[in-house]
């Protein structure tokens, strides 16, 4: 189950995002329609080869570089059992360019570059 934060800021930003692992996280289908076909091929293989030993797909919040928005995308993350670790993020919904993943804890407001208060105030799946 994913959570719901409010994230508000004392410059007036206020907006409501869902962050974590949803319904999908675990279901391969859902993957396809998130990565790229090259991407999901080499997954496909290292999964049918019996190489992955996990794989998740979270919602995690990010800060724009280029267009300075903030959003959520999605986190594909799979660990294969000789231990290395493979991680795809999506892009950035309004201009398609590569983001800066945010944590909850270090979430700076994107417009005035102060700590955002965050307030869970909810669940997803
Ligand atoms: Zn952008
Ligand atoms: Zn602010």
């Amino acid at each position: 189950m994913g959570e719901m934060y409010n994230a508000n800021c004392s410059c007036g930003l206020d907006m409501t995002f869902s962050i974590g692992e949803g319904l999908n996280a675990h279901n391969r289908n859902f993957i396809n329609k998130l990565l790229k076909k090259q991407d999901v091929e080499t997954f496909n293989e290292a999964y049918e080869s019996g190489f992955v030993k996990l794989f998740k797909v979270e919602n995690v919040p990010y800060l724009c570089e280029d267009c300075k928005r903030f959003g959520t995308t999605f986190r594909f993350t799979y660990e294969l059992h000789s231990g290395e670790t493979i991680q795809l993020v999506g892009k950035c919904s309004m201009c398609n360019k590569p983001v800066r993943i945010l944590t909850k804890d270090t979430m700076l407001c994107p417009r005035c570059g102060q700590k955002i208060n965050m307030e869970e105030v909810g669940h997803w799946d």
